[in-house]
Parts: structure tokens; C-alpha cells; sequence
């Protein structure tokens, strides 16, 4: 059965203490939904991590988008697509679409002219895919959370960085997680329990470093 599967260059997974099986959702290679490449992410964080010795096992998963197929907050490491929008105004008309597509509010569209609220929008990106003049300039980018838990115990991982731009920037940033993970946990310690006994404010500063 192996054989068979790495005739199609599928490899068997992993369990026990160390990094898991990078798991996707489809993507934007598929999904017109999706703000990110997840396959090419996933293959990357693959070749960077799979099955490396840990105190306990790790879980990293890679959501195309806000819609969140794959749930990324219940993951180790959890990244999720994401789209930040700014408004050109010479490039618009004033149909209202993107208003009305903005599922949190973000959007007013007064006198044929858009009031954007920065601080309600969630980086979904479907003003701009709506948008039938391109007045929205887009910016692809991440969103990660740390600590998610899905089985006897539950948890949401939690974001640090509102929005990473970089790529290189996101895998240091996920290289600085997993190394904290490896220095601080004890044997059969989950990410969340780490974080929650060494300190949040400390992961926290780890994070930022990484992320400059
Ligand atoms: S999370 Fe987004 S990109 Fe991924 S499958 Fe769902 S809708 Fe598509
Ligand atoms: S969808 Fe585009 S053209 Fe229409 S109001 Fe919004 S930004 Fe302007
Ligand atoms: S990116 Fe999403 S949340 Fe932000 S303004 Fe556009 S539609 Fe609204």
C-alpha cells in the first residue's frame, strides 16, 4: 500500500510527539474564496517542520481564508488567509457592492462616496473581490493564532499580530513558536498549557521579535 501511494507521491503521516501532519483547505488555487496559496504554504511548512521531535505533538493548519474551512484556531498554529484592503477613490463609482458584501460592518457608502472603518474590518478581502472597478488595492497576507486545543479540552488560539504581510516574516515567526515550544514544554505538555505557565507576555515578546 505504501508503494502504491508514493507511486502518486503520497507519503504516509505521522502521530506521537512531534509535528504533525501539515493539513490545508483548498486554497486559493481552487477556492475563489481563498486570499492565500494554502497548498504551496503547506508543502513549505512540510519540507520545514514534518515530524520534528517535540515534547508532545504540535499541530499546525492552514485556512485559505476568513471563512475558516479548516478552523484554524484549533491548531498549535493556526494561519489563516487574509486580505487587507485600501480604498482608491479615483477608481470608484459609488455602486454600494462593497458595502453590501463587507459582512462586518466595515463599509458605508454615503453620497456615492466609502466611509472604510479600519477597525471593524477583518482582512476577508471580499470588498475587493467584489468591487467591479478595482477600486479597492489589496494587500495578501496572514493571520496566526497560538495554543488552539480540539479534543478533551478546548481552546481557541489567539492571535498576537493582527496581520503579517511577509512570508519569510511568518515563518520566523512560526520557527520563534515552535523553538519556544521545544525550550519551555514538558514532556506531554500541549502549546496552550506552555503558554499559559511560562507567561503570555513572554511567547508574546518572543513573537514580536521574530516578527521585526
Ligand atoms: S477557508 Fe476559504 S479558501 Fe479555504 S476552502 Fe474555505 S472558503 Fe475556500
Ligand atoms: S464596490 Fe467599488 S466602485 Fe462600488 S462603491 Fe465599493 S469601491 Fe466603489
Ligand atoms: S476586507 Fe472584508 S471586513 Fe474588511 S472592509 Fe473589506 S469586506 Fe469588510
Amino acid at each position: 500500500m505504501k508503494a502504491a501511494l508514493a507511486e502518486g507521491g503520497v507519503e504516509p503521516g505521522v502521530c506521537g510527539p512531534r509535528v504533525r501532519t501539515i493539513t490545508a483547505c483548498q486554497g486559493e488555487a481552487v477556492c475563489p474564496s481563498g486570499c492565500i496559496d494554502t497548498y504551496a504554504l503547506a508543502k513549505e511548512l512540510d519540507d520545514r517542520y514534518f515530524a520534528r521531535e517535540l515534547p508532545h505533538k504540535f499541530k499546525f493548519g492552514v485556512t485559505g481564508c476568513q471563512n475558516n474551512c479548516l478552523k484554524a484556531e484549533e491548531n498549535d498554529v493556526g494561519i489563516k488567509g487574509a486580505i487587507k484592503v485600501k480604498w482608491v477613490e479615483d477608481k470608484c463609482i459609488g455602486c454600494g457592492l462593497c458595502a453590501k458584501t463587507c459582512r462586518k460592518g466595515a463599509i458605508k457608502v454615503e453620497n456615492k462616496k466609502v466611509i472604510f472603518d479600519e477597525s471593524q474590518c477583518n482582512f476577508c478581502g471580499r470588498c475587493y473581490k467584489s468591487c467591479p472597478t478595482d477600486a479597492w488595492e489589496d494587500t495578501h497576507g496572514y493571520i496566526v493564532s497560538f495554543g488552539g486545543l480540539f479534543g478533551n479540552n478546548i481552546n481557541k488560539g489567539e492571535t498576537i499580530i493582527p496581520f503579517i504581510e511577509d512570508k519569510q516574516k511568518l515563518l520566523d515567526i512560526c520557527d520563534a513558536a515552535i523553538t519556544f515550544f521545544a525550550e519551555n514544554a514538558k514532556p506531554g505538555e500541549r502549546f496552550k498549557y506552555t503558554i499559559d505557565r511560562i507567561g503570555r507576555d513572554v511567547f508574546a515578546k518572543k513573537i514580536l521579535e521574530a516578527s521585526v
